[in-house]
């Protein structure tokens, strides 16, 4: 029998019918013999009304009482789903993160998965039931408080199960068909990859990509968890996040092979801070990323120039979350006198557009055709970053559709004409 975890997104619950309909998916797959695990996320935007209903209550609830609020969303989803499936015919049962044994740290709001113990949900599939788990949350260790995995995170939850229950794969239901080439918002041509390796999801994830949550990724590769993300929708093939070339799943790369980049991401959630005329001498900038670090803020990349000749002085330039923009600006602030730089820029009107491929490692010329395509549109490269299978890039705000299209264009990722329907946000 194969053992399936399946995890349907807001997007795929957000009314009544939308659930009778994700029942009547489940149903279907129980009866061609499979055994179910759902994880569920909260219908359509409740998680955000859930929040600001609580902002209007109280401007700083308490992070426990918050994800006490939080986590009922994806409890009304669960067994809500359950009632549907009980109607037709299909023993289920609904449990909340703690009932399923999703046993966190004790940070509210953005707890870590520590172990799983699944005794209830193995005991109701041997029962026969098709098990739904409530996403997004569990119970933390220390305090027994309920807490909550950060926004997005139920595709962590089933990834979790998934790993926990020894499942044959994870699929992830959104209202899209699955990762693109590029944001078919941007790029009418991208395509869908039929399969794609963990390391180069990561990279596409940490780079913008919102298909997948960052953490679900990591967890699926380090537990070797093949992930399947497709529309609830349609019955159409995803994409396959996984290490194995498995053509029985139709995993196999086919017309993709010889592909050189994967995918071309962007991000546009990020800001870039300047400190000017820094004295050029060592430990300046320990200096200043301590205090960035002292601010918990994760910085992503770094350029400093050449010191310039005739003072001495040399300018830093990092991006970072743009949520993160103000504390990082009175924490560097606080070292002028310190430091003595002469000046601080912030500068939010940016957006990062990087290339990912594992095909770059025994390809040369992947910078040079990337930048060429920057160059012959006109587009100025601010800051510059690679790793071994990616290579990003900062440009102005208003360029990064331009440059994602030159970038898609330019690695023959352009699809021959075939338009995809895309309408979804992939939630
Ligand atoms: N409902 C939660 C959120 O909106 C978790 C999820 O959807 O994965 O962030
Ligand atoms: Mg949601």
């Amino acid at each position: 029998m194969t053992r399936v975890v399946q995890k349907f997104g807001g997007s795929s619950v957000a009314d009544a019918a939308s659930i009778k309909r994700v029942a009547r998916r489940i149903a279907a797959a129980k009866q061609a013999g499979n055994e179910i695990v759902v994880v569920i996320s909260a219908m359509g935007d409740t998680t955000d009304e859930l929040m600001d209903l609580a902002l209007e209550v109280s401007p700083q609830p308490a992070p426990r009482e918050l994800d006490m609020l939080l986590t009922t969303g994806e409890r009304q989803s669960a067994a809500l789903l359950a009632m549907a499936l009980s109607d037709l015919g299909v023993p289920a049962r609904s449990y909340t993160g703690s009932q399923a044994g999703v046993i966190t740290t004790a940070a509210h709001g953005n707890a870590r998965i520590i172990d799983i113990t699944p005794g209830r949900i193995v005991r109701s599939l041997d029962d026969g039931d098709v098990v739904i788990v409530a996403g997004f949350q569990g119970v933390s260790q220390t305090t027994k408080d309920v807490t909550t995995l950060g926004r997005g995170a139920s595709d962590t939850t089933a990834v979790a199960l998934a790993s926990a229950l020894d499942a044959d794969y994870c699929e992830i239901y959104s209202d899209v068909d699955g990762v693109f080439t590029a944001d078919p918002r941007i790029v009418p041509e991208a395509r869908r990859i039929p399969r794609i390796s963990y390391e180069e999801m990561l990279e596409m994830a940490a780079c913008g990509a919102k298909i997948l949550h960052l953490r679900c990724v990591e967890y699926a590769r380090r537990e070797n968890v093949p992930v399947h993300v497709r529309s609830s929708f349609s019955d159409k093939p995803g994409t396959w996040v996984t290490d194995k070339d498995d053509t029985e799943k139709g995993t196999h790369m086919s017309d993709m092979e010889d592909a050189i980049i994967s995918g071309v991401a962007h991000d546009r959630s990020e800001a870039k801070i300047t400190i000017a005329g820094i004295p050029d001498a060592i430990g300046r900038a320990a200096q200043i990323f301590e205090a960035v670090a002292r601010a918990d803020i994760n910085i992503d990349m770094i350029v400093q120039n050449a010191s310039r000749v005739m003072n001495g002085r040399t300018d830093l330039s990092f991006t970072l979350p743009m949520s993160e923009g103000r504390k990082a600006i009175e924490a560097i602030r606080g070292l002028q006198d310190e430091i003595g730089f002469e000046e601080l820029l912030y500068d939010d009107q940016i957006g990062k557009v990087s290339v990912v491929g594992v095909g770059m490692r025994s390809h040369p010329g992947v910078t040079s055709t990337f930048f060429k395509a920057m160059a012959e549109r006109g587009i100025n490269l601010q800051m510059i970053s690679t790793s071994e299978i990616r290579i990003s890039v900062v440009v102005s705000a208003d360029q990064v559709d331009d440059a994602v299209r030159a970038a898609h264009t330019a690695f023959g990722l352009d699809s021959e004409g075939e338009a995809i329907v895309y309408a979804g946000t992939g939630r």
